[in-house]
C-alpha cells in the first residue's frame, strides 16, 4: 500500500510516503513557514536530489496541496496520479485516555479529537487541521489517527497519578500521559530482534533524545513509565525545555517578573532547557562545539543534560527491578558519541558499560556499542516513526475494510 505520513505543526507541514510492502520511503519533505512570508516546499525523492520550491503558502490546505502536486510532478514526483495514494496516516500527539490504539478517522474521532484540544492546546489543534486539510485536498481516502500518548496507555496508576489533590485528576484529566510513544514502541521493538529475544522477555530503558526528549521504561513490551507527563514539559532537559524543576519556581518568576500565563508558558517551552541555561543553542551539535571552545555555561548545560539522563536510566532500572538492554535514539541519541559516554559514566556497578571504538562509530546506524562483557546491552538504533504509522495505517485500514 502507498501511504501518506503526515506530521502537522503549527506552521509546517512534514510528509512522507511510504511504500509498505517495501517500506521505503519513495519520497519526503517538509512545507515550512506555512502563512508567514517565504513559504517553503523541501522534498526529497527517495532516488533524486532534494529540491526546494517557495510560494505562497497560507494554509495548511494549500500545504498539503502542494505536497501532492510535488509527488505527482513530472521531474520530481514518485507518482502518475493522486489516486496512487491510499491512504494517509496522522501523526497525532495527545490522544488522553481515550485512545490506547491507533484508530481510523471518523465523525466520531474528529469530535474526540476536539475534546482532548484542552489537554493538548500546543498540539492538538495542529494535528486537527492537517486532518481537515487532507480532507479537502484528497476527498475519500481513508485516515487514521496515531498517537504519540498511545503506547503509554497501560502505565499504572502509581507512574501516572501525581502529587496533588486526586480530585484534579478525576475533574481535569490532570495525570502523567507520557509522549515519544511512537518512538519508544518502535526501537524497543527493534531492540527485541537485534537481541534475538521476544520483547515479552525483556527490561528496557529508551532514550529518545530529539529536540524534545524522553526516556521510557518498557518491561515485557510495555511502558511502565515515561519521563514526559502531563504535557511534553517534564522530564529530561531538552532543547528549549526545562524537564523537571519545583513546581513552585515558575509561581515566585511569574510574581517577581509579572508574568501572564501565556509569558510563563512561553519561558518554560521556548527560552529554557539548552538555549536558556547556555545562552549558545537549543542544538546539541552548537553546545558541543561552545564546549569544546571552553564556554562555561555551554558547559553547566551538557552535564546537566547528561546528569539528569544518568538519574533517570538508574531510576528507572530499579523501576523495572533489572535491565536487558538501553536503547538511545533521535537526532542526540543516534549521532552524539560525547552524550552516550557522558550519561552512562558510573553506571558500570548496574552493568552498563560501552565500548569507546563501537561507540564513536554508531553514528545514525544500528549497533550493540556494549563492551563484550557488560552485562547490559547499550544500543544506539535510530528511530523511525512515519513507517510506525504507515504500519498502523495499513493494518487499521485493512481491518476496517475487511469488516465491510
Ligand atoms: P526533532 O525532535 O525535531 O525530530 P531530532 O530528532 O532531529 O529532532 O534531533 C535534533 C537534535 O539532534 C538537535 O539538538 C541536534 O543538534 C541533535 N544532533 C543531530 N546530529 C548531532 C550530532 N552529530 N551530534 C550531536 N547532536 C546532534
Amino acid at each position: 500500500m502507498k501511504i501518506l505520513v503526515i506530521n502537522c505543526g503549527s506552521s509546517s507541514v512534514k510528509y512522507q510516503l511510504i511504500d509498505t510492502e517495501t517500506e521505503i520511503a519513495l519520497a519526503k519533505g517538509i512545507v515550512s513557514r506555512i502563512g508567514m512570508s517565504a513559504s517553503v516546499l523541501t522534498h526529497k525523492p527517495f532516488d533524486r536530489p532534494e529540491v526546494t520550491i517557495s510560494g505562497e503558502i497560507l494554509d495548511h490546505i494549500v500545504a498539503v496541496e502542494y505536497v501532492v502536486t510535488i509527488l505527482m510532478s513530472e521531474n520530481h514526483g514518485v507518482i502518475k496520479d493522486r489516486s496512487e495514494i491510499e491512504a494517509i496516516g496522522h501523526r497525532v500527539v495527545h490522544g488522553g485516555e481515550e485512545f490506547s490504539e491507533s484508530a481510523l478517522v471518523t465523525p466520531d474521532l474528529m469530535s474526540s479529537l476536539r475534546s482532548l484540544i484542552e489537554l493538548a492546546p500546543l498540539h492538538n489543534p495542529h494535528n486537527i487541521r492537517g486532518i481537515n486539510a487532507c480532507m479537502k485536498t484528497l476527498p475519500g481516502l481513508p485516515m487514521v489517527a496515531v498517537f504519540d500518548t498511545a503506547f503509554h496507555h497501560e502505565m499504572p496508576p502509581h507512574a501516572y497519578i501525581y502529587g496533588i489533590p486526586y480530585v484534579m485528576y478525576r475533574r481535569y484529566g490532570i495525570r502523567r500521559y507520557g509522549f515519544h510513544g511512537t518512538s519508544h514502541k518502535y526501537v524497543a521493538d527493534r531492540a527485541a530482534l537485534m537481541l534475538g529475544k521476544p520483547i515479552e522477555d525483556l527490561k528496557l530503558i529508551t532514550c529518545h533524545l530529539g529536540n524534545g526528549a524522553s526516556i521510557t521504561a518498557i518491561d515485557g513490551g510495555v511502558s511502565i513509565d515515561t519521563s514526559m507527563g502531563f504535557t511534553p514539559l517534564e522530564g529530561l532537559l531538552m532543547g528549549t525545555r526545562c524537564g523537571d524543576q519545583d513546581p513552585a519556581i515558575i509561581l515566585h518568576i511569574m510574581a517577581r517578573e509579572e508574568l501572564s500565563l501565556h509569558e510563563a508558558n512561553t519561558l518554560l517551552n521556548k527560552h529554557s532547557g539548552l538555549a536558556g541555561i547556555s545562552g549558545v543553542s537549543s542544538d546539541m551539535r552548537e553546545i558541543i562545539e561552545s564546549v569544546e571552545e571552553g564556554h562555561a555555561t555551554a558547559k553547566i548545560a551538557f552535564d546537566i543534560y547528561c546528569y539528569r539522563l544518568r538519574k533517570y536510566i538508574a531510576a528507572y532500572t530499579a523501576a523495572l527491578g533489572g535491565l536487558d538492554a538501553l536503547i538511545f535514539t533521535a537526532g542526540v541519541g543516534e549521532n552524539s558519541a560525547l552524550v552516550r559516554e557522558a550519561s552512562v559514566q558510573g553506571l558500570g556497578f548496574m552493568g552498563v558499560e560501552i565500548d569507546a571504538e563501537k561507540n564513536r562509530k554508531a553514528v545514525g546506524k544500528e549497533m550493540d556499542i556494549s563492551t563484550g562483557s557488560a552485562k547490559v546491552k547499550t544500543l544506539v538504533i535510530p528511530t523511525n516513526e512515519e513507517l510506525v504509522i504507515a504500519r498502523d495505517t495499513e493494518r487499521i485500514v485493512k481491518e476496517s475494510q475487511a469488516k465491510k
